[in-house]
């Protein structure tokens, strides 16, 4: 069993690298790929802490990338610390939020509602801050009944609080990760909410882009919904991968490795991840 989707107190988790490599070893994971939103930040640490574990730390990212008509999470694999294309967009997207985040803050003072970066980043514990960090701050701060309220009546895109960040589209981001050594995947594919001709269209586009596999053994779809993925996945010859979308206590229903209690990824997945792995680096 392995477990190739997993998120850190690094980006939105709540668990820390180290210890989420404890869960991978007690849910029985030959290996556990770490895929905070943005960076890899964490899996230096993941990696110190699976010493003599017996499991190993894949190093990975998650980034909310554009494809018409709409948007899409691309994870990438064996992404290596230093510098390439693939590193160069996530500093640039880190940067962007960085920024966004600044000017929420300001909106939402704006707004006369009681929030400051302090909190918020407070909230965040460090990780990458988001929009559900705003939200649980106004929560606390009696601002918003519950993150979900933060989000319909502030935060949601179109919303008072709205503030867009930047975007990439999934076709470079698929390139850099290509040009980086890395190999892309489809995270949940059904979250584009397409049906089958204009998905197979935009799986089409995203192959020809160099996408490597495609996320079938999610943590949260039925075996009857992962099958079909996995059939899907077979046509244009793309690797069929899995994880559970841990994200601790914000997901709580989502475990390492067994996801919502059935999922088991065959560990063939990760080693046919790696035969794809681009040999020349840019
Ligand atoms: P950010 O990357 O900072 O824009 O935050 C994106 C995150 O906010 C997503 O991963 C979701 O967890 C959360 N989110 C976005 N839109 C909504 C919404 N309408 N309702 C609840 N949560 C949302
Ligand atoms: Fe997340
Ligand atoms: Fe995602
Ligand atoms: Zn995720």
């Amino acid at each position: 069993m392995i477990d190739l989707h997993v998120h850190s107190t690094c980006s939105d988790g709540s668990e820390t690298p180290e210890h989420i490599v404890e869960l991978a070893v007690t849910a029985g994971c030959t290996a556990v790929a770490l895929t905070d939103h943005d960076g890899v930040a964490g899996v230096a640490r993941a990696r110190a802490g699976a010493t003599n574990l017996g499991v190993a730390v894949v190093s990975g990212c998650e980034v909310s990338c554009v494809i018409s008509p709409g948007t899409m999470h691309l994870l990438s694999y064996f992404v290596e610390p230093g510098d390439g294309p693939l590193q160069s967009e996530l500093e640039r997207l880190r940067q962007d939020r960085a920024e966004r985040n600044e000017r929420l803050v300001a909106r939402l003072q704006d707004l006369g509602l009681p929030v400051s970066f302090e909190q918020v980043e407070a909230a965040a514990g460090g990780g990458v801050i988001g929009r559900p960090h705003f939200a649980s701050v106004l929560v606390e701060n009696g601002a918003a009944a519950d993150i979900q309220d933060a989000f319909d009546r502030l935060l949601a895109k179109g919303g008072p609080a709205y503030v867009p960040k930047a975007r990439v589209d999934a076709t470079t981001l698929i390139r850099a990760a290509t040009a980086s050594g890395a190999v892309a995947v489809l995270a949940h594919p059904f979250s584009l909410g397409l049906a089958a001709p204009e998905f197979e269209r935009v799986l089409d586009e995203l192959v020809a882009a160099g996408l490597t596999g495609m996320e079938c053994y999610y943590g949260r779809y039925s075996p009857e919904e992962r099958a079909g993925l996995v059939e899907v996945a077979r046509r244009p010859g793309l690797v069929a991968t899995g994880g559970s979308d841990f994200h601790g206590r914000f997901k709580p229903d989502l475990f390492v490795g067994t996801g919502t209690g059935d999922l088991d990824v065959p560990d063939a997945a990760l080693s046919e991840l790696e035969s794809r792995r681009p040999t020349t680096r840019a």
